[in-house]
């Protein structure tokens, strides 16, 4: 094992840890990865099907395409590169924007703009399609919503 000069990428899963702790340090966070890897078992084991579980829908990918991070693993079924992270807001506050993919820069600005809204993280692979929610957590200001006079 040799330990060479960091490469890029170590500077990139860097700054997107970075980003990532700023984002989810006061909020409330579910993983889903027991749900992930009972799915990857079911794979192995043929009780789930590759098509059932590499279904990407053609907007999901085209998301991925435009708005996915880089995972920086490999995809866990089909080894390849294409793994990226998609970030879906929702939200009543969100008004039109919710349902929207959006980038981690784009997450870090809307936060102070928002008193409250979900952030579900998908995992897409754009090389074979598989997709799974990877996590969610809540983002905003945290203030509680003015209440509207009946
Ligand atoms: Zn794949």
């Amino acid at each position: 094992m040799s330990s060479g000069p960091s490469k890029p990428r170590d500077a990139v899963a860097g700054r997107r840890r970075a980003v990532v702790a700023a984002l989810t340090q006061r909020t409330r966070v579910v993983d889903y990865a027991l749900q992930r890897r009972a799915l990857l078992a079911d794979i192995r084991t043929g009780r789930r099907s590759l098509a059932e579980a590499c279904d990407a829908h053609p907007y999901l990918q085209l998301a991925a395409r435009h708005y996915g991070e880089p995972a920086l693993i490999k995809c866990p079924v089909c080894a390849k590169d294409g793994l990226r992270l998609v970030h879906y807001i929702y939200g009543d506050a969100l008004g039109k924007a919710a349902g929207q993919a959006k980038s981690l820069a784009e997450l870090e600005r809307m936060q102070d703009d928002y008193t409250e809204f979900d952030v579900y993280v998908v995992e897409v692979c754009r090389d074979c399609g598989w997709n799974h929610l990877d996590r969610t957590f809540v983002l905003g200001t945290g203030d509680l919503p003015r209440a509207a006079d009946g």
